[in-house]
């Protein structure tokens, strides 16, 4: 049978298994969410970058639609005679290839001095002074090719919010002759972001490289004009324009955290920017991370009660076994092995000194005169003296191989292994004398004593011998020790007590009740 020690660590063990695997289930969820929130911000980054690239696209064609236009003007103003044709026929030569570009405010013609010699959609060119305008002025200071302007409110058109499109214009010498623009409505930007279905903190832009913002959904918080508002030190700015790669980072704007899909519209100085915020991608997700993880919260717990609670039950049973197999084996009155356990003992120990070749000894003590003590003190007197002789042939065999039993009514057994006939008479004597000077006061208040008469035996067990031998030796010491007066102690004596030890003995080998 497994010993008490070794169930409580298997059961132990057995259940270290089980808290594995709800370990590993957890470990699962955990990584199976994981890769479902990894999923969800990567679907929202494609939706992004799908809407990111149509809207560039389209921004894209119509500004190249326009560059077009200023080049066709450019071309058309190098015509012979343009200066002498009807104003009306002279606007449709310079201004009708424009007409398909959807974006186009007005386009301009301006001299060397910024003043407004041809107009689209005007005969009479207005006497506005735009000379002041970037998009003059930039040609001016030596910009080539195109130039784009930042945000301006339209002095031509009611003020409306506008961004234009400028490019030189030359003579034959390389002369300075003055600008040709094209403008556009800010509106046109509004209308396709429009279009673009957003969520509750997802964000639109387009801005300039320089950190202008030109159009924003939803629009700036502060939207006082359309002045220069530069976010050049923007740190996001600076890493969209180092990094063509999607990012997380914090709005300065409204400090919410999103995930920048952008890139630059074609060669133009302008960056397009779908910002999606992150808690939004993730807000489907995060219900289900709850749902999810409460479940497994919750069944791991249960389980884990249940592993507690069957350990607990299992330790309980063993508890009991263990309480019932030491009742077996005990003697209740003294608490000492019983007469089953001993023999059992007595055989174990008998082949382990026939193995190892030691001697194994044997002492039998018997209460003196029992029946008296009993007639004196009554029945519960004779118990409190076996109670106190039990007690002190603990104390005098205590080293840890030796075991004492009450053996049969007043009579004990106390086996010594690897105990010569020398060491064995020691505890004998030792045993007899603590038992002499006990005493115990009654309830009544007399005084107790009792004495112990005690035969021992040694023997190196050999091959074919019993264990019987050994009992029956020692116990004809004893009987000739009661003989020579009780209270005493007799070692076997093979002159004078074979005849006894082989008298006293039954047919079956077994010990024969004193
Ligand atoms: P002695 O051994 O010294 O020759 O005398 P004795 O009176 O002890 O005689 P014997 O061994 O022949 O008798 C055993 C007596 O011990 C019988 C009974 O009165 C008493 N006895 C035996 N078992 C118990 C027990 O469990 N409790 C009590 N109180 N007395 C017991
Ligand atoms: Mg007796
Ligand atoms: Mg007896």
């Amino acid at each position: 049978m497994m010993s008490w020690g070794r169930r409580v660590m298997t059961s132990s063990l057995a259940l270290v298994i089980p808290f594995a695997l709800v370990l590993a289930f957890i470990a699962l969820q955990a990584v199976t969410l994981w890769q479902a929130r990894d999923y969800a911000l990567r679907s929202a980054t494609e939706s992004a970058q799908n809407v990111q690239s149509t809207l560039r696209a389209i921004i894209e064609r119509n500004l190249t639609l326009l560059e077009l236009a200023l080049a066709g003007v450019r071309d058309t103003l190098r015509i012979e005679g343009l200066e002498a044709m009807a104003p009306a026929v002279r606007n449709a030569v310079l201004f009708d290839r424009a007409r398909s570009a959807q974006a186009l405010g007005s386009l301009l013609v301006l001299d060397a001095h910024g003043a407004i010699r041809y107009q689209s959609g005007t005969l009479q060119p207005s006497q506005i002074d735009i000379s002041d305008r970037s998009y003059f002025t930039a040609h001016t200071t030596g910009q080539q090719g195109t130039y784009l302007s930042a945000p301006f409110k339209s002095r031509l058109r009611h003020a409306e919010p506008s961004i234009a499109l400028s490019q030189r214009i030359e003579g034959a010498d390389g002369k300075f002759e003055g600008v040709v623009v094209a403008t556009m409505d800010l509106d046109f930007f509004a209308r396709i972001f429009r279009e673009v279905k957003l969520g509750p903190h997802d964000a639109l832009s387009l801005s300039m490289t320089d950190g202008t913002i030109v159009m924003r959904v939803p629009p700036m918080p502060v939207m006082t004009d359309f002045d220069r508002r530069s976010y050049a030190n923007s740190p996001i700015l600076q890493r969209m324009l180092s990094d063509p790669k999607p990012f997380e980072h914090t709005s300065q704007i409204d400090g919410v955290l999103r995930t920048y899909v952008h890139s630059q519209v074609g060669a133009f100085p302008l960056v397009l920017v779908v910002a999606f915020s992150v808690e939004d991608a993730l807000a489907e997700w995060h219900e289900r991370a709850i749902v999810v993880s409460s479940i497994t919260l919750l069944m791991s717990i249960g389980i884990v009660t249940l592993l507690l609670a069957l350990r607990r039950m299992l330790m309980r049973s063993y508890v009991l076994e263990e309480t019932l197999r030491l009742a077996a084996l005990t003697d209740p009155l003294t608490g000492l092995a019983n007469r089953r356990a001993f023999d059992d003992v007595l055989d174990r120990e008998w082949k382990r000194a026939i193995r190892l070749k030691i001697p194994l000894s044997l002492i039998v003590a018997d209460g003196d005169r029992f029946k008296l003590i009993n007639d004196t003190f009554g029945h519960a007197g004779g118990d409190l003296a076996l109670q106190l002789i039990a007690e002190r042939i603990t104390r005098a065999a205590r080293r840890p191989g030796d075991v004492s039993a009450r053996y049969g009514g007043e009579e004990f057994a106390i086996l010594l292994p690897n105990t010569d006939i020398d060491g064995a008479m020691t505890v004998a004597e030792s045993i007899r004398a603590r038992v002499d000077r006990a005493r115990v006061t009654l309830a009544d208040g007399r005084a107790l004593a009792t004495t112990v008469t005690l035969g021992v035996a040694s023997t190196v067990p050999q091959e074919g011998g019993q264990p019987g031998d050994l009992f029956r030796r020692a116990d004809a010491a004893l009987y000739r020790a009661k003989a020579e007066g009780r209270n005493c102690v007799a070692a076997y004596d093979p002159d004078r007590d074979a005849a006894i030890a082989a008298g006293r003995t039954g047919t079956d080998g077994t010990r024969g009740q004193g």
